[in-house]
């Protein structure tokens, strides 16, 4: 799972993403809204935690611009104590739901969690032939058995199952699934698709994962 931090008191982006990182959360921070509106439309996250008083443009823009770009990813508003107009401006703008600062750590990840459940449940269960895959239960199976996969594997087979029928290529995996933290020459795309394989694919006559030759890979239930 990969949160956008958009906050631009960089100690206090920090402490949000080391907490994030202990809940199991992967961290972007970025401080500038125009930026961060860029890097919002260009990838995916599973939820965005935005400030609202930013340098370069300011967090209400920035929503703005991302649901006006299709951009439905679930926001936390951080606003400052007492900016009850901002706060009222920031659920019209389309945030999911808003925080007080000084806001506690342990209060930030619950909410980031629960809006991720939210729009998990909003999107419901993939299927792509006999694969079932369901994001809020973590749960996948193929022609009713179920498969027994790692959280690192769900990952991998839920964001092939969301651009389900589009390749996706190595660098786009690697970003959304094991984020920055990785060389790009590292072979963990390959070694997680092979497990994966295995799991989804071995006992079964149609393959699901396929190898678009040059690209990437592809989560269909028609031969490649
Ligand atoms: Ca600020």
């Amino acid at each position: 799972m990969r949160i956008l931090i958009v906050e631009d008191e960089l100690f206090l982006a920090r402490l949000i993403e080391t907490a994030l990182k202990r809940a199991g959360f992967d961290s972007v921070i970025m401080v500038e809204g125009d930026k961060a509106l860029e890097l919002g439309r260009a990838e995916v996250f599973d939820a965005i935690v935005l400030d609202l008083s930013l340098p370069g443009m300011d967090g209400i823009e920035v929503l703005r611009h991302l649901r006006d770009s299709k951009v439905f990813t679930p926001v936390l508003v951080l606003t400052a104590r007492g900016e009850v107009a901002e706060r009222i401006k920031g659920l019209y703008s389309g945030a999911d739901d808003y925080l007080a600062k000084p806001c506690d750590m342990d209060e930030v990840v619950a909410r980031v969690h629960a809006l991720i459940r939210r729009a998990a449940s909003r999107a419901g269960v993939f299927t792509v032939g006999e694969l079932t895959l369901d994001p809020l239960t973590r749960s996948a199976s193929r022609s009713g058995q179920r498969l027994d996969l790692t959280s690192r594997e769900f990952m991998l087979l839920e964001t092939l199952a969301r651009s389900a029928g589009t390749p996706l290529t190595r660098t786009q995996i690697l970003e959304r699934v094991f984020g920055y933290r990785f060389q790009p020459q590292t072979n963990i795309v390959e070694v997680h698709i092979k497990n994966l394989r295995r799991k989804v694919d071995m006992r079964f006559e149609t393959p699901l994962i396929q190898t678009v030759m040059k690209v990437g890979y592809v989560l269909q239930n028609v031969p490649a």
